[in-house]
């Protein structure tokens, strides 16, 4: 009952550092009760790090959070954002509708513009991946349809003013941050550093809670993105991490390492899954995560293990099984689903 969890969650905000708040704002999924946003004083107002997801009365959690802080959204001077999910863009076209201000976001970011102009496509384009992977339609449908009733979590269209790319300075009272490019959780990801004072703002890619997630479908080795990532984040030595969801942590090293361990272990897992057999990626999904798949995770699950078979396919651990060719007059939707082997 994801909805009620979130009415019983409020916003709330609280100092990290002299001038660097953090505000943890409530969030509708299981298992993922609220994500982060940062607000780092510039001048006589604020630079906020995310936004948190929009829902119906999502802006009073963001207000409430700002004002345990003695700040108004009114005062946000810049609106910069780590990547295009909703719950860490998702209220920024209010924010800068209030404001008056920017927002900031690396230009790759076509997964959520798909998601606010054609939900439809997007449920359909699930929908196919799924089949493909040969998980039974019809719960996934149902959770499928559920979720996009709930709505987008898009306050409106992102219309970015700048293009957060590699290099790009954010000017605050502790100093400027900048931007560093890493793509992996999602195409759009970027982190934010503060070299002065060593620290990170890390979106999704670093979390207090070591867990992994890929947007599958929008590159060609998501997985191999993101350990690229965890190399760039590494080089930097920062001291304080600011994650997008979770407690700050000064181990940054230490969770670097454990997400480098993590994926080695998945990908062993899905390629001994594949020793000697064929299976579809819905059949990989219990060697991997054991009994936990539902059609609340399903989606999520299943993009991590095409991303690893992704992953493996590009470094030459497994291959597709060649199918039987789609005959001429098949729609769509009726081939058979695609099999791996190691
Ligand atoms: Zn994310
Ligand atoms: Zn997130």
């Amino acid at each position: 009952m994801p909805d009620v969890v979130s009415r019983r969650e409020l916003g709330r905000g609280e100092r990290v550092l002299h001038g660097l708040f953090r505000l943890r704002l409530p969030l509708p999924w299981p298992g993922v009760p609220h994500c982060n946003a940062w607000a780092v004083k510039h001048g006589d107002g604020f630079v906020l790090f995310d936004t948190g997801m929009h829902q119906p009365d999502s802006i009073s959690h963001l207000e409430r959070a700002l004002e345990m802080c003695n700040m108004r959204i009114e005062q946000a001077r810049l609106v910069v954002c780590t990547h295009a999910h909703t719950d860490h863009c998702g209220q920024a076209a209010s924010i800068v509708e209030r404001a008056g201000c920017e927002v900031w976001i690396h230009p790759n970011h076509a997964h959520l513009d798909r998601m606010i102009e054609d939900p439809d496509a997007v449920l359909a384009k699930r929908l196919e991946i799924a089949r493909q992977s040969g998980v039974p339609e019809a719960p996934l449908r149902r959770e499928a349809e559920q979720r996009i009733a709930r709505g987008s979590g898009i306050a409106g269209p992102l219309e970015p003013h700048r293009d957060l790319v590699a290099g790009v300075t954010i000017a605050t009272d502790l100093g400027e941050w900048v931007a560093y490019e890493t793509p992996g959780h999602a195409p759009s990801h970027v982190c934010l550093f503060q070299p002065e004072r060593r620290l990170l703002i890390s979106g999704d890619h670093l979390l207090g809670r070591i867990s992994l997630y890929f947007d599958y479908g929008y590159s060609p080795d998501p997985v191999g993105e993101f350990m690229s990532s965890l190399d760039v984040v590494e080089r930097l030595g920062a001291r304080l991490c600011l994650p997008g969801h979770g407690r700050t942590f000064t181990d940054v090293h230490a969770h670097i390492r454990g997400n480098r361990t993590l994926v080695a272990e998945r990908l062993v897992r899905v390629r001994e899954a594949l020793e000697g057999r064929e299976l579809t990626a819905f059949e990989i999904v219990p060697h991997v995560y054991g009994d936990t798949l539902s059609p609340q995770n399903a989606h999520w699950l299943l993009s991590k293990i095409l991303c690893y078979l992704a992953h493996l396919q590009t470094v030459g651990g497994v291959r597709r099984v060649p199918g039987a060719p789609a005959r001429a007059s098949s729609r769509e939707g009726e081939g058979e689903p695609e099999r791996w082997t190691a």
